[in-house]
């Protein structure tokens, strides 16, 4: 590591909480206080908070991202007998969801420049056992829910949104999380609204879905009587803890993001020939979760990199279904396939300055491309 210079973290996290240190340390002391350590005022104010930064009626906190996915088929009615379209190119969980669900994913290829589900590779998927289309809110950017929630309408599909990159994006003048019936966030720490540990949400506009939701989530349980088990659900909580946290970040979202952006501007401004940023449909108003970069020379950049003590990751290096786990789900995702070895996840944080990017693209500069 050059001794001149500080690491540059992949994802700053303690210097985004430390700005907000003394809010956040009052979460703790008023749930200690008021002693509700599930539930409480805090996941209400958060729900509704959400609900509303969402531009949807309903919020349902649950235990993580991975779970609202779940929770979301689950509620729809979808398992055992039907497909359920899912992106070649997102994190795992999306397919892990399907499968938890009693589903089977159909993996699908993804748009050449924004590497996001293509409207038409998922059309050509649409057998008589589609039940749902999994549009994945990828890097920031939300996927064409124009012809997404079009095409899933024409066949009677739902149309479920993974946001869990993408809090607070847009595509024209829809909001992530009211896009399609129902949308599934999460809340790991690395997020854009991160919390202190694990959590998630179902944001919906559909007053019976949401009601399922969170019966299914809460054991079961009638939202008019705890005591009556309507079902056999399961337990999937968003911790009164988490949702202070949340709640005390959210309001500080918009401004992150938009120093995100301001950041990913900064990148393309700096990064030398050999490293293509991902394109942006013009409709979409990412939310920069990552800055993704596609280039020839990944190897020698990466230990460029790590040699310059500066974070850097891959999102991912192997497409789902080409995953050991989804073996079972054979697909065809040549344009998903050829890009998982190009991509590289250069730093991404609202506390990432010009100095930051101009010395990273300094370093990218001396790799032979
Ligand atoms: C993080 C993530 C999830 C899962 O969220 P968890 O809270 O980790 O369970 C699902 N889909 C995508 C695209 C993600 O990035």
């Amino acid at each position: 590591m050059n001794g001149n210079h500080r690491p540059i973290p992949f994802l700053d996290l303690a210097g985004i909480h430390d700005a907000i240190a003394d809010d956040l340390d009052l979460v703790w002391h008023s749930v200690r206080k008021h002693g509700y350590y599930t539930g409480g005022p805090e996941v209400d104010d958060f729900e509704t908070a959400f609900a509303t930064y969402c531009e949807a009626s309903h919020c349902i906190g649950v235990g993580n991202g991975t779970d609202a996915l779940e929770l979301i088929l689950t509620g729809l009615g979808i398992g055992r007998g039907d497909e359920v379209i899912v992106p070649a190119n997102t994190f795992v969980a999306t397919a892990e969801a399907v499968c938890a669900a009693g589903a089977r994913p159909s993996f699908v290829d993804v748009n050449a420049a924004t590497l996001l589900l293509d409207p038409a590779a998922a059309a050509a998927a649409i057998t008589r056992a589609t039940a749902a289309i999994i549009g994945v809110h990828l890097y920031g950017q939300m996927a064409d829910v124009d012809a997404l929630v079009a095409l899933a309408r024409r066949h009677g599909l739902a149309f479920i949104e993974d946001a869990a990159q993408a809090h607070g994006a847009r595509f024209g003048s829809t909001r992530a999380g009211s896009a399609g019936i129902a949308a599934a966030f999460s809340f790991y720490p690395g997020k854009n609204l991160g919390a202190f540990g694990d959590g998630g949400s179902v944001v919906t506009s559909d007053p019976q879905l949401a009601e399922r939701v969170r019966t299914i989530a809460n054991h079961g349980r009638a939202v008019t009587d705890r005591h009556r088990h309507e079902l056999a659900g399961r337990n999937s909580r968003l911790d009164t803890l988490q949702a202070g946290v949340l709640a005390t970040k959210l309001p500080l979202l918009d401004e992150s993001n938009a120093r995100r952006a301001a950041a990913m501007a900064c990148y393309r401004t700096l990064l030398p020939d050999g490293y293509e940023p991902l394109a942006e449909h013009p409709y979409a108003e990412s939310v920069h979760h990552l800055a993704v970069v596609r280039t020839g020379a990944r190897d020698r950049a990466t230990a460029a990199l790590t040699g310059a003590g500066i974070g850097w990751g891959i999102h991912y290096p192997v497409p789902c279904h080409q995953q050991p786990a989804f073996e079972r789900f054979p697909a065809q995702a040549p344009v998903a396939e050829q890009a998982a070895g190009h991509i590289l996840s250069l730093p991404m944080s609202p506390t990432l300055g010009e100095g930051d990017i101009a010395r990273i693209c300094a370093v990218l500069r001396g790799v032979r491309t």
